[in-house]
Formats: structure tokens, C-alpha cells, sequence
């Protein structure tokens, strides 16, 4: 899961580089609901509520399950490639979930 925030000015992502689970960690986190963020993009510095800032499912889990499985799959061989590949795409599929699942309690979260 990560965290963004949209440029008031270009409409640009701005990931957090923060883990919080819901928007109430991050006010913990930043000691309020409001934050500066600078856009990487045009350089523009505004302040943001905490309400503003959304979740999205990172998909990394997909490629690293893939990884995993096709390195499970290189010891076993032709046919251990195969099942390898399948157990991988079940994690990452898993990891997906859970990600966007976690996603989904922070974009509901208060
Ligand atoms: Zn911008």
C-alpha cells in the first residue's frame, strides 16, 4: 500500500513516504491533519489536510511473487517452473489483495 497525495497545482501524485494504516496514524504521525508536501513534478509547496491524502494498492506484490515462483521453479526443473509460476502468481495475488484490502480501510478511515 502507499500513500499520495494529488498537486493542487498539476494534479501530480505525491507519494508519503509514511506507513499508516489510517488516516488517524498518519495525524499521529505528523502531530495534527495538517502537512506540507512539495510536488515533484512543478515544484509546488502547499499545505494538505490529511482527509486529501488517499491509499492505493502497490502492486509490487505481483512481480515478486512471479520472481519467487519462477526461482522455485528453476530448482525443480521444466515442470517445477510451471507449478512454480502458479504458486507465484497465487502469492502475488494474495499480497494484492491484502494490499488493496488495506487500501481500502485507510480510504474509509477518518
Ligand atoms: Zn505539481
Amino acid at each position: 500500500m502507499k500513500l499520495y497525495l494529488t498537486c493542487a497545482r498539476c494534479g501530480q501524485q505525491m507519494n508519503l513516504e509514511v506507513n499508516a494504516a489510517t488516516r488517524n496514524n498518519l495525524r499521529y504521525h505528523f502531530g495534527g491533519s495538517q502537512l506540507y508536501a512539495t510536488c515533484g513534478n512543478c515544484s509546488y509547496r502547499d499545505m494538505y489536510d490529511v482527509a486529501q491524502v488517499r491509499a492505493t494498492s502497490s502492486s509490487a506484490g505481483t512481480p515478486g511473487g512471479a520472481a519467487a515462483g519462477g526461482l522455485i521453479g528453476l530448482v525443480g526443473g521444466p515442470l517445477g517452473m510451471i507449478i512454480g509460476g502458479l504458486i507465484g502468481g497465487a502469492i502475488g495475488n494474495a499480497n494484492d489483495a491484502e494490499d488493496q484490502r488495506r487500501a481500502d480501510v485507510f480510504n474509509n478511515s477518518h
